[in-house]
C-alpha cells in the first residue's frame, strides 16, 4: 500500500516559517533578473500553447529563492502543486503516488532532489521524458512490466548540490537555473518591502546596514530584520535606526561582513587548529562537532564567494583576507603557491 501524498493547492508548505514574507508572485521577487526573465518567457509560452511547462532545475546555496520560484510558478500557471522532499524518496514506491496524482500541467516540486535514491532517479526518467512509468508486477519468471501513462506535468527540482545529480537526470530538465548571491542593494530592497509587511519602520541607513550583513541571502536578511525588529520593539520604541540595527546585530555576534558565530568558528578552526589549511572539510566538521553537510551547504558558499576561504585539491585553506578578518597574523609563507 503506497502512502498518498497531500496535494497542496493553495497553501503549500503549511509549516512554512517564511510564509508571511515569501513573495507570492514572480513580479514580487527582487533580483535574479536573468533567471526571472527566462522563467517568465517559458511560462508565457506554455500558457499560450496550452502545454505543460518544461521541467526546471534550480540550484544554488540555501535561502536564495529556489523554493520561492518553485511556488510562484504554479501560481502563475494557475495549476496545483505537490511538494516532495528528495530525502523521503527512498524507493520508486515513494514517488508513485505523486506521479499518479499529478493532474494535467500541474507541478511536482521536489526539494533537495539530490537526496533522492538512485532507483527513484531512474524511475523518473520515463516519467519526465514520456509521461509514463514502468511498473514491474510479480517476481521471477512471472514478472512483467506494464506501462502506465501519466498526465503531462512539470517537475521542478531544487538542489544545493547539482554535482550530486547524475548527468542523465540533470539533462532531463529543459531549464537549469543557477541562483547566485544577491547584491546589497537588492537585499536592502527586500528589507524595505518586508519592513512594510512586518509593520516596522526602518531608516534607510539601517536597511543598508542589515543588507550588508546578510551574507548575500534573502532568508538571512529576513531573519536579521525580524531580530532587529524585536530588538527595536524591546529596547527602542520600535523604530529601526542605524544604531539600533548595529546594536542588535552586534548582540547576535554578527560581524561587519555579516558572518555569524558559526561562520567565524569555522574560519577560526581552520586558522588556529589547522594552521590555515589545507585541511579536509571532514576534519574541520569533526573538530567543530557539526555535520560536514552543514558546512558544505550552509557555511562555505558565502565564505568562498567572499574570498576568505579557497578550495584546493588538498583541502580548504584560509586566504590572507581570511586571516586578516579573524585578526590572526598572516603566515610568512603566504599560500600564494597554491593560488
Ligand atoms: P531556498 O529554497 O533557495 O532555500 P527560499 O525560496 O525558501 O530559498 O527563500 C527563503 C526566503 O527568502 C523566502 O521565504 C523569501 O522570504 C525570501 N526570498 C527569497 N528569494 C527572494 C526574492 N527574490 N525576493 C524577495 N524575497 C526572497
Amino acid at each position: 500500500m503506497v502512502r498518498q501524498p497531500v496535494v497542496q493547492t493553495t497553501s503549500p508548505l503549511g509549516q512554512d516559517e517564511d510564509r508571511d514574507l515569501r513573495p507570492q508572485w514572480l513580479s514580487e521577487m527582487v533580483g535574479q533578473r536573468q533567471v526571472y526573465e527566462r522563467i517568465k518567457i517559458a511560462i508565457e509560452a506554455a500558457l499560450k500553447r496550452g502545454e505543460p511547462l518544461g521541467h526546471i532545475l534550480f540550484d544554488g546555496p540555501p535561502g536564495l529563492g529556489k523554493t520561492t520560484f518553485a511556488l510562484c510558478i504554479p501560481r502563475e500557471l494557475g495549476v496545483p502543486i505537490q511538494i516532495a522532499n528528495g530525502a523521503t524518496l527512498k524507493a520508486p514506491k515513494d514517488i508513485i503516488p505523486y506521479l499518479t496524482n499529478a493532474t494535467e500541467r500541474s507541478v511536482l516540486f521536489i526539494d533537495e532532489i539530490h537526496r533522492m535514491h538512485k532507483s527513484v532517479e531512474e524511475f523518473l526518467y520515463p516519467a519526465m521524458e514520456d509521461f509514463r512509468i514502468d511498473l514491474t508486477l510479480g517476481e521471477g519468471i512471472n514478472a512483467r512490466t506494464i506501462n502506465m501513462p501519466l498526465k503531462p506535468f512539470t517537475l521542478i527540482g531544487a538542489t544545493t548540490r547539482t554535482g550530486l545529480l547524475s548527468a542523465p537526470l540533470r539533462e532531463r530538465f529543459q531549464m537549469r537555473e543557477h541562483l547566485d548571491f544577491y547584491s546589497i542593494e537588492e537585499l536592502a530592497e527586500i528589507i524595505r518591502r518586508n519592513a512594510v509587511k512586518l509593520r516596522v519602520s526602518v531608516d534607510e541607513p539601517a536597511a543598508l546596514e542589515i543588507a550588508a550583513r546578510s551574507r548575500g541571502t534573502p532568508r538571512v536578511a529576513n531573519n536579521r530584520l525580524r531580530w532587529v525588529r524585536d530588538y527595536a520593539t524591546s529596547k527602542a520604541n520600535g523604530r529601526i535606526t542605524l544604531s539600533v540595527a548595529q546594536d542588535a546585530l552586534q548582540m547576535q555576534g554578527i560581524d561587519s561582513l555579516g558572518l555569524d558565530p558559526q561562520d567565524r568558528k569555522y574560519l577560526e578552526t581552520i586558522g588556529r587548529v589547522f594552521g590555515g589549511g589545507p585541511v579536509g572539510v571532514e576534519a574541520v566538521a569533526h573538530t567543530m562537532n557539526v555535520p560536514s553537510d552543514t558546512l558544505i551547504d550552509e557555511v562555505e558558499p558565502f565564505l568562498l564567494r567572499s574570498e576568505l576561504l579557497v578550495r584546493t585539491p588538498r583541502g580548504r585553506r584560509l586566504t590572507e583576507a581570511g586571516f586578516r578578518h579573524l585578526g590572526l597574523p598572516v603566515p610568512n609563507q603566504p599560500q600564494g603557491f597554491l593560488f
